[in-house]
């Protein structure tokens, strides 16, 4: 088998932040010996989190955890609310939130329209910006736009790594409703360099392996352009779990999703050659 690696894929700069911060927070609690904390996956990766898990990390809902501790705060941010209470707590907060996504946070605040939030209802990244500013409007498909006022003038803000095909259709439809959107440019460059890498690469292979969990929307993205293109394209979280078809193919085009690290790739790699 021939395996040919896309020019950009894997960790992104905001989770390879994400873990490093988290790691140092882990340090700091055990050397104080008092527990570290986090309100829920860091990074949308299984192998990343047990690691963290490990060496102390204690993933927990908000109202289990109080001072003294360390909490960290995922990548894709929190809430206002909650980053408000948390300030309030007495914890020390070690912020692994991404810098792409605060940012989508401050537009949001300091909107003077009203807003929409363009994205996937319960990923962590859309709680926390619809928690962000003033009560924003949820867009998850053309049929929402049902419930915005084409009266009204509004500021969207779309999840850092929403499918750009369904924001092209949502925007088509909202041009004929006659709804008045100003997109703020939130897309995250990291997801679109992953997937214009993939475009490139695909004529170059038979079929697709695409290494990341199936909850990390960025990864499940790559499949989805994978098949687009009509290629065979698999989701695989671990070497065990290669399915047996993928050794039908002469030549494998391999990436990976921005919160997949380095040796889970690896892995998957040497699984793919062992055969
Ligand atoms: S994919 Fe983009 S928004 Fe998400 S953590 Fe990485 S750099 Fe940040």
């Amino acid at each position: 088998m021939r395996i040919i690696y896309a020019d950009c894929y894997g960790f992104c700069k905001g989770v390879r932040a994400a873990v490093d911060t988290a790691e140092s927070a882990l340090c700091r609690a055990s050397s104080l010996s008092i527990p570290c904390y986090a309100l829920g996956d860091i990074v949308h990766n299984d192998m990343v989190m047990g690691e963290l898990k490990e060496h102390g990390l204690a993933v927990v809902p908000a109202d289990e955890i109080e001072a003294p501790g360390i909490v960290v705060i995922r990548a894709h941010g929190v809430p206002d609310s909650l980053r408000a209470d948390l300030g309030k707590s007495g914890l020390e907060i070690a912020d692994a939130t991404c810098p792409v996504v605060l940012r989508s946070q401050r537009l949001l605040r300091e909107s003077r329209h009203k807003t929409i939030v363009i994205g996937v209802s319960g990923h962590s990244e859309v709680t926390a910006l619809m928690g962000s500013g003033h009560d924003s409007v949820l867009v998850e498909s053309e049929e929402d736009l049902q419930k915005l006022d084409n009266s009204a003038v509004y500021d969207a803000v779309v999840q850092t790594t929403f499918s750009l095909p369904l924001l092209e259709r949502i925007r088509a439809k909202a041009e004929e409703l006659g709804i008045s959107i100003s997109y703020l440019n939130t897309i995250c460059h990291a997801s679109v360099e992953r997937r214009e890498a993939l475009k490139t690469l695909l004529p170059r292979v038979e079929a697709l392996v695409v290494c990341g969990d199936a909850n990390s929307r960025n990864t499940g993205e790559l499949v989805e352009e994978g098949r687009r293109a009509g290629k065979p394209s698999f989701l695989v979280s671990s070497p065990h779990s290669v399915p047996a078809e993928v050794f039908s193919f002469g030549t494998i085009g391999l990436t990976a999703g921005a919160s997949c690290p380095d040796t889970l790739i690896k892995s998957i790699e040497r699984r793919l050659l062992d055969g």
